[in-house]
């Protein structure tokens, strides 16, 4: 059916075809009669339109057109050669025109391309010119024209055919053929787009006037080319004008249409103003070369508009693709806000229950528990502290996945940090027997900036490891400062352990997420695989790196490098100051192991100390022995306790029974290992200190040395009753007095109606939220001037919290789980108990001392060794000038920090000696720098120097009466 139409529609054309081929070679279209000439031959441009616009097959038609007009027009025999052979070569010609254009060079039968129209006026040219020489000679050969004619017959041929090919083949192609092509085609007509796109809105008043103009324009040229007025001057070259004008403006689709009219225009002004026959080449050569122009100059500008159009066309789709990307990136943002939020709600859900799983554990061991309870009980508690570890790696390295995890840098106290770091790990290494000890390089500055927490994230997985991965000797820790500049300072750690070792293939792949160095370990050890991938990216967020060295079976040693700022106030190491008491004061270290040995041998020296070290209780005896019989007692004795022989306990009972050795009884403190050395220092400095005010000794433990023996009354508000138990239960204790508020509400009034010293406050309750709370209970205080220290709990442990709850006006954070180790850091930390505080609080109550310093009780201090006393008071002459110019100064200058600093080491030194009223003085100056008020601190400062310049006579009266003999 289909098939049939089609046949129909082809026949249809073909009819037309010949027809109209017809019609154009009639004489008044092509001749002028009168002249006897051909002036163009507009039936070559619609055969090349056929051929070329629908298929060089349509060249047998027009062969079969050509022959018909020349026997019904031109009258030629139909045997002629120019009917038959002269029509067949011709056809032919113009077919392989068309066939070459489309095919091989593939040009747009639109014309849109300057190269299009480059190639069609080459390749047509050609075809002309090879239908010209056999056309010409067919016409010599039929007798129709004589030798000598066959130049002006071929170059009237020749012109005839290329203004037939320039100035209505295009029109053709462009406006005619696309439409007959659609008729003969299968599929259904498709408009190309950027037609629709560029027609379809444009206001029509322009176009149309403009349009105007160019007609105008065409027909005036012709009045002014052929008319009677300047027909004589032959301005032939102003025909360029409209057709460049349309060329320009409108491009190829215009000017084929302009240059059609042109010629047709030409062609009936010959009609009505004849020329000489001689004119005529001439006017025939003027309408190829404006063609042929006004075709490149077209299509040019036609390209570039199709350039334009694409460019246009290409930046929508860039604008759309580009309206996606930034939906589609704010979908991700979205989603991993919503990711980091379960997150947040996920830590939240899971550390609240095992919150209460592990307080209450914790409580309950503290009860009364037969060895089997105690035993579930210790197991329930250390599988709840491993799930609580896996859950805070699953975390973190969800957040390492979606790069959310980053730094928290404040100015923290790096031995501290450590040392509390290390105290936590001690009881695992304790439990497998091995020695746990650390070293911190004294040029590091006490105060660094940083993420404290990061920090120990990473060593307490370091030194985790060590210890899991170690079944006997040793895991050491190693501070050391790899450079300093002004502001920064690079910290090498590192973590050696004498365990198993990693082989060395398996080095770099343990740093890997989910990596092990040996599947079996898994089960042997335990583990997810995660920590030293979160370290590592730590460590890159620290600028630093972790690298492992490790022999199998010897151990491994982990290096880890970070960068830290250095805080602003840090003093610089040298400067700073040690307890005047222990400067050459001997101390003898007794440790079996050779690590812990030089550790404390370089702190003690540190501090001024004359330190001896041996290895075991019996060397220590020979070591007291030896020194005793030469005059240069050891003041100190510090043991380990679990040594082989002679543990350090046998040791102490050894000494005390040796009254030579030991006037005073045995052990005075007790520390756990490993040794921080600010507890160390409180220790040692409390021991030394107590002899005078308490003369039946007491064991000095950690807490002794930390604790502030001050009773807090402390506000909970929780709303969890399990919490509630473990914090109050923890509090209690600790010896303080807690009250319970079940939301921030009922914590508000409660705060109005009894004072408090302290608050811990939930972030979440219902009625209102501990944030709320805190931001009202500041408010309020605005009004009073009072500020009491509110200390967050909170489960969240994600980024942010911390911040949320320090703008509300909060002081402090603490994560659930809560410990008791936890409060009782945040207690101290809050109330900067130190370890002479609570003998200085209660000094005020004291009665003054009539005279300014009592010789006598100065020796009390020092346990009657008067060698002691007369280097500490020489020592102290010397110090105090500076330090209270020092001191001074500071008041004068209005700074709080510096009054605070050095009237805490003067406080120190002068109770040491037994100045109790000044020391009071002292700490009051201290109290008033601590509280940045140190306006009125003078009356104070001169009251303090009076009385020491008085005490220091008395003390230098004292050296010159009673000089001691060497
Ligand atoms: P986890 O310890 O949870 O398995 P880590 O990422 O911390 O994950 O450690 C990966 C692996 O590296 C461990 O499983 C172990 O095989 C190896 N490894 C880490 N530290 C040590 C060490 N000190 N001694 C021996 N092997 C170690």
């Amino acid at each position: 059916m289909l098939q049939r139409r089609l046949i129909i529609r082809h026949a249809l054309v073909a009819l037309a075809f010949v027809a109209l081929f017809l019609l154009l070679n009639r004489p008044e279209v092509i001749v002028i009669s009168r002249l006897g000439s051909v002036v163009w031959y507009p039936a070559t441009g619609l055969a090349l339109a056929l051929v070329l616009g629908i298929s060089p097959w349509y060249g047998v038609l027009v062969c079969f057109a050509d022959a018909l007009a020349g026997t019904l027009i031109y009258k030629q025999p139909v045997t002629s050669l120019s009917g038959t052979a002269g029509a067949a070569a011709v056809a032919g010609f113009y077919a392989a025109a068309a066939y070459v254009l489309r095919g091989p060079l593939q040009i747009d039968l639109g014309l849109r391309r300057r190269r299009d129209v480059v190639f069609y006026v080459a390749v047509t040219t050609t075809a002309a010119l090879a239908s010209t020489a056999v056309g010409v000679a067919c016409l010599i050969a039929d007798h129709m024209i004589h030798w000598p004619e066959r130049w002006s017959a071929a170059s009237m041929w020749f012109l005839g055919d290329e203004i037939g090919l320039l100035g209505v083949a295009p029109f053709l192609l462009v406006h005619v053929f696309p439409w007959v092509r659609r008729q003969l085609s299968s599929r259904l007509a498709e408009v190309p787009l950027h037609q629709q796109n560029s027609e379809a809105k444009r206001s029509l008043l322009w176009p149309i006037l403009e349009l105007s103009g160019q007609a105008s324009a065409l027909l005036a040229l012709l009045w002014i080319m052929f008319g009677p007025a300047f027909g004589r001057d032959e301005l032939y070259f102003l025909s360029f004008i409209p057709i460049i004008w349309m060329a320009m403006r409108q491009g190829i689709r215009r000017v084929v249409t302009g240059l059609l009219a042109l010629n047709f225009g030409i062609v009936v002004a010959l009609h009505f103003f004849p020329l000489t026959s001689s004119m005529l080449p001439k006017i025939g050569l003027l309408m190829f070369v404006v063609s042929a122009a006004g075709l490149v100059v077209g299509s040019a500008v036609t390209e570039r508009h199709r350039m334009a159009l694409e460019l246009l066309e290409r930046t929508s789709e860039l604008l759309v693709a580009n309206t996606q990307l930034v939906a589609s990136t704010r979908k991700a943002e979205e989603a991993s806000q919503a990711k980091s939020e379960f997150l947040a709600n996920m830590s939240h859900e899971i550390r609240t229950p095992i919150n209460g799983i592990l307080g209450m554990a914790e409580l309950v061991l503290d009860t009364q528990l037969n060895p089997e309870q105690r035993d579930y009980l210790v197991m329930l508690k250390s599988s709840g502290d491993s799930l609580l570890g896996v859950i805070d790696d699953i975390l973190d390295f969800s957040k390492v996945e979606s790069g959310k995890l980053d730094l928290d840098p404040i100015e923290f106290n790096l031995q501290d940090a450590i040392g509390e770091m290390m105290r936590a790990l001690a009881l695992r290494a304790d439990e497998k027997g091995l020695e746990l000890a650390y070293q911190i390089d004294p040029q590091i500055p006490e105060y660094v900036v940083g993420d404290p927490g990061r920090l120990r994230q990473v060593l307490v997985n370091l030194v985790g490891n060590a210890i899991k991965f170690t079944p006997r000797g040793e895991v050491v820790v190693r501070v050391q400062m790899d450079s300093r500049s002004d502001r920064e300072l690079e910290l090498h750690f590192t973590v050696a352990d004498t365990g198993i070792g990693i082989p060395r293939e398996k080095q770099s792949l343990i740093f890997e997420a989910f990596a092990q160095a040996d599947g079996s370990t898994t089960r042997h050890y335990g583990g997810t695989g995660l920590g030293l991938a979160i370290s590592s990216r730590l460590a890159a967020l620290m600028e630093g790196q972790i690298r492992v060295e490790s022999v199998v079976g010897q151990g491994s040693t982990f290096h880890f490098t970070a960068r830290f700022g250095i805080a602003a106030a840090e003093p610089a190491p040298q400067l700073r100051t040690h307890p005047a008491e222990l400067l050459n004061l001997s101390v003898l270290v007794v440790d079996d192991n050779a690590t812990n040995r030089r550790i404390l041998l370089e702190i003690t020296r540190g501090w001024g100390m004359r330190s001896a070290a041996v290895e075991n209780g019996n060397a220590a005896l020979d070591a007291m022995r030896q020194a005793e019989s030469n005059g240069t007692r050891f003041r100190l004795v510090i043991i380990d306790s679990r040594m082989p022989g002679m543990t350090g306990f046998e040791l102490a009972e050894q000494i005390k029974q040796d009254r030579r050795l030991c006037r005073e009884l045995g052990i005075s403190a007790y520390l756990p290992k490993p040794i921080r050395k600010s507890e160390l220092l409180s220790a040692v400095l409390t021991v030394l200190g107590q002899g005078s005010e308490n003369r039946a000794p007491y064991l000095v433990t950690k807490y002794t040395s930390r604790d502030a023996s001050r009773k807090l009354r402390i506000l909970v508000a929780e709303d969890n009753p399990v919490n509630q138990t473990v914090v109050v239960s923890m509090l209690q204790k600790m010896g303080h007095q807690s009250t319970i508020a079940h939301n921030g509400r009922e914590a508000l009034s409660m705060l109005e109606a009894s004072p408090f010293d302290l608050v811990f406050m939930d972030v979440q309750m219902p009625e209102m939220d501990g944030l709320t709370a805190s931001r009202k209970i500041r408010d309020q205080e605005k009004n009073t001037g009072s500020h009491i220290p509110i200390v967050a709990m909170t489960a969240h442990a994600m980024k942010g919290d911390k911040e949320r709850c320090l703008e509300a006006g909060m002081d402090g954070y603490i994560a659930k789980p809560v410990t008791s180790h936890g409060i009782e850091d945040t207690i101290t930390s809050m109330f900067h108990t130190e370890p002479k505080v609570p003998i200085l609080s209660s000094m005020p109550n004291l009665p003054p001392s009539s005279s300014p310093w009592d010789p006598a009780k100065a020796l009390e201090q020092v346990d009657g060794d008067e060698l002691l006393l007369r280097e500490l008071l020489q020592i102290f002459l010397d110090e105090i000038p500076p330090q209270l110019a020092n001191l001074q100064q500071a008041i004068e200058t209005v700074d709080p920090e510096t009054v605070e600093r050095t009237a805490h080491t003067l406080r120190g030194e002068l109770s040491c000696l037994g100045l109790t009223d000044a020391a009071r003085k002292a700490g009051e100056l201290e109290r008033m720098g601590q509280q940045g008020v140190v306006e009125k601190a003078d009356e104070l400062f001169t009251a303090l120097k009076d009385e020491l310049s008085a005490a220091s006579s008395a003390m230098r009266d004292m050296l010159q009466a009673r000089p001691v003999d060497p």
